[in-house]
């Protein structure tokens, strides 16, 4: 025997009935006893209490009740023969009279019963189970309408009644046993009190329907037909890799519905469990899959936990008194005088001092519930032993169930590490004396967001995935994007790292695309679906978007930009720039850039503030983390300055090389950006405060490379002019350095906190002495690296170096 319940969207349409037929006749086929149990088609339900609503407020509900007659008169006229259609829209005719007289009662009197109002719901599960059953009969002659308010007795506690386990038992037992050829098609949801008036299993009782008849027949499976393809690690709505776990237990599948799983109604696993029948979850639009058994032992899969379900609406009473403390009787007054109002309490917590008690209720029921603990602790509130209870609204729990993290280590680490990495603040904890389940309490708003987080650290923490929003396509950013594109597949393929382009702005044009803009289109795309680029909003839409792992990178040289930086490191968002404004502006800012990365746990990468993507900061780092002290840094970090000095020698003229270095595309257009050393100390500052100094702008010794003449010029041209007037100027310099061996460089000096950047000429056994073409390069000399400093030197300029520095800093924010 199996029963076959098939949920909402199963019956909900002519095409999804048509398939149900085929899953019973196949069922049948193998020569099984079947009992079919039918929901209300898809969204009726929510229908007829619309309409009872309406009927209260003195509305009119006959648009609704049209409709709804509507869907069931298509489906009787599409499924059911034309000689057989009469005797069923005579019947259905005869049940939207019913709902309509009830309806007019309500309207009538202008209220609405808990028991008037069971009575009409369940008419959904009547229309749409009579249709199935004369829809069944067609082929099967031994298909019946079954009411099972005959069957399913209950108390009187309309909308969610409890059921008489004996009598429903003994009362289907009878009807099976008097029936045996009979197909049953029977209805969900609805049942009844002694006096025979209709009451309702609870929303989704549907499955518990099946569940009381499976164990009452003892069948040897209850199938549940739905719309997914079997109970899945998280809620599919909410996370998209969500994956279907072959097997899970009665208790695990529980503890996850009742925290917010809605596949398959918590009670339903009651009967299951009593008489171990599996329950099994297939889905009615991937009819070949196999689905979830939920059964008493599910096998270990590898995984420490087995799912994760949320209740994306609570609210948090908090209760806080001397009073409490040692008091044996004080939660026992509390939890009864809740559970005596009919108030559910979710989750509880208490802290080990028993000074506080923290529970979470729907926020329907936390107005209530604080009024009636006032009004029972009044006498407790006048002695100042409890303090007035406070309500925390706005929240939603998260809970992470698995019967394999009892006696395991490390679910919690984990749970918490992925929460706090990325800013979810965790406003209540409950772990389940069972084990079975741990329960946080966050921000609603951060709910999708820590979903997501926890689902990838306990099932994917193979795969890892970047948010990124991407500022600036210049010359940089262009090339980062083509790098990253052809570097996609090695990164998942080596790293298990997956980029996903969540947005892409420039100073034009903006792009959003949460599930990721495909690189390969990122310019035709931006072309044709971008939105006026606007910074505040692009920011603000980014913070909005809440995405975990989220990393901004930033290729601009806009201190507009900068300006927002911190806000986003509040916002849990890692910042990549090789934009140095930021780390080069006050000292004030430096640091309180710091000190928000360090709070908030965020990464701030800017390798490429410094010799583009030559290693310097990382040596730095390296060397002061493992304990190095930093005695002196000297360092050329300005391609044009390099080249220009590597080149002036022997008979060559300073206003040659200036000349060859523009022409190269080396200097800015005007040389003079370059020769003035502001972009070479703004590196020089940076170096200085990562090591630990708070220099500002102004405490740079800076010795001018170009006379004073040279500055003054108005132009360009005059600006060369001025290079010729001055000729013997630096003919002296250099002819000085060559009469004593020695070249002369421009180099930048830390030493003892001060930095100065000076023309110097130096001999052949200072490492910058043979130093060539446009490269930069830095020697540090440190406690370890004394007697011959650790030097590092190659191309610090250019787009292709520059961005796969900002590539490789991406790509450590996933570490
Ligand atoms: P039915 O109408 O068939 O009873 P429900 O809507 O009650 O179907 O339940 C199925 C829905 O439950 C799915 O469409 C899915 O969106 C949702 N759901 C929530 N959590 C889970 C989960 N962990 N696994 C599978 N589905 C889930
Ligand atoms: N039709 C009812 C509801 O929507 C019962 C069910 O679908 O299981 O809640
Ligand atoms: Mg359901």
């Amino acid at each position: 025997m199996k029963i076959l319940k098939f949920g909402g969207t199963s019956v909900g349409s002519v095409e999804s009935i048509r398939t149900l037929a085929g899953i019973v006749r196949s069922t049948l086929q193998e020569g099984q006893r079947v009992a079919v149990v039918t929901s209300a088609m898809g969204g009726i339900t929510n229908c007829l209490l619309e309409m009872a609503a309406q009927a209260e407020a003195g509305s009119d509900f006959h648009v609704l009740l049209q409709k709804m007659e509507q869907r069931h008169l298509e489906v009787i006229k599409a499924l059911i023969a034309v000689k057989r259609q009469n005797p069923v829209i005579m019947q259905l005719k005869i049940f939207m009279n019913e709902l309509e007289d009830l309806l007019q009662g309500v309207k009538a009197v202008g209220e609405l019963s808990a028991r008037t109002q069971d009575s009409i719901v369940g008419y959904g599960e009547l229309c749409s189970t009579f249709i199935v059953a004369q829809l069944l009969q067609q082929d099967h002659p031994d298909a019946r309408f079954a009411d099972a308010r005959l069957w399913i007795k209950t108390d009187s506690a309309y909308g969610h009644a409890r059921v008489n386990q004996e009598l429903t038992d003994q009362l289907i037992r009878d009807a099976f046993r008097d029936n045996p050829a009979a197909v049953f098609c029977i209805t969900g949801f609805v049942a009844s009190n002694e006096k025979g008036q209709t009451t309702t299993l609870g929303r989704g009782g549907s499955d518990y329907t099946a569940a009381l008849v499976g164990a009452a027949i003892e069948a040897e499976e209850i199938q549940i037909w739905t719309d997914v393809d079997g109970f899945m690690t998280a809620d599919p709505r909410m996370v998209s890799k969500a994956f279907t776990l072959p097997e899970i237990s009665y208790t695990e599948a529980m503890e996850l519905t009742y925290f917010g799983a809605k596949v398959i109604y918590p009670p339903t696993m009651i009967p299951a469990f009593e008489k171990r029948i599996p329950i099994v979850i297939r889905n009615t639009f991937n009819p070949s899959f196999t689905g979830t058994v939920i059964r008493e032992h599910a096998h270990r899969n590898g995984h420490l936990i087995r799912g994760i379900s949320s209740i994306s609406d609570v609210s948090l009473i908090n209760l806080q008194g001397s009073g409490m403390v040692g008091r044996t009787g004080f939660s026992g007054r509390l939890f009864s005088l809740l559970a005596r109002e009919g108030i559910n309490i979710i989750l509880i917590t208490q802290a080990s001092s028993e000074h506080s008690i923290t529970l979470a209720v729907s926020p329907k029921d936390a107005a209530n519930a604080r009024r009636l603990i006032a009004a029972e602790f009044e006498l407790e509130l006048q002695t100042g032993k409890l303090e007035i209870p406070r309500v925390e609204d706005e929240l939603s729990v998260l809970a992470v169930v698995g019967e394999n993290m009892k006696h395991t280590s490390g679910v919690s680490g984990k749970l918490f590490n992925a929460l706090g990495r990325n800013g979810v603040n965790v406003t209540a904890i409950a772990q389940g004396s069972s084990e079975y389940n741990i329960s946080v309490v966050i921000r609603k708003n951060d709910l999708a967001k820590a979903l997501n987080l926890v689902h990838e650290a306990f099932f994917l923490s193979r795969i890892k995935t970047l948010n990124v929003f991407y500022l600036g396509v210049g010359n940089i950013g262009k090339t980062l994007l083509r790098q990253v594109k052809d570097h996609e597949a090695y990164l998942l393929e080596h790293n298990a790292l997956r980029i996903n382009m969540v947005a892409i702005t420039n100073t034009r044009q903006m792009l959003f695309r949460e599930a990721g803009i495909p690189l390969q289109q990122w310019e035709r795309l931006m072309q044709e679906g971008g939105e006026p680029a606007d910074l505040e909003q692009f920011i603000s839409r980014m913070k909005a978007m809440n995405l975990p792992n989220s990393v901004f990178i930033d290729n601009s040289a806009s201190a507009d930009v900068v300006n927002h930086y911190a806000s986003l490191f509040a916002a849990s968002i890692s910042v990549v720039t090789c934009n140095k404004i930021g780390n080069s502006g006050s000292y004030e800012q430096y640091k309180a850039f710091k000190a928000a990365v360090k709070k908030h746990g965020v990464n701030f990468l800017y390798e490429t503030n410094v010799g583009a993507g030559l290693p310097i900061i990382k040596t730095l780092q390296d060397l002061l983390v493992s304990g190095d002290k930093i005695m002196r840094i000297e360092a050329i970090l300005s391609g044009t300055i390099s080249f220009i000095f590597n080149e002036f020698k022997g008979d060559r003229r300073f206003y040659d090389v200036v000349k060859e270095a523009r022409a190269k595309g080396y200097t800015e257009p005007d040389p003079r950006d370059d020769l003035s050393g502001l972009d070479f100390m703004r590196k020089m500052l940076i170096l200085a405060r990562d090591s630990g100094y708070g220099v500002e702008m102004e405490d740079v010794e800076i010795e001018p490379i170009l006379p004073e003449s040279c500055m003054q010029a108005t132009s360009v041209d005059a600006f060369f002019e001025t290079l010729l007037q001055e000729d013997a100027y630096f003919e002296e310099l250099k002819q000085r350095a060559e009469r004593e061996g020695k070249v002369l460089r421009y180099i930048g000096v830390l030493e003892d906190g001060k930095v100065s950047i000076r023309l110097q000429a130096i001999d052949d056994r200072h490492p910058f002495y043979a130093l060539s073409g446009s490269d930069n390069i830095i020697a540090f000399t440190t406690n370890r690296y004394t007697a011959c400093p650790l030097v590092v030197k190659g191309p610090g300029a250019g787009a292709e170096v520059t961005a796969a520095g900002v590539f490789a800093d991406l790509v450590k924010c996933a570490n």
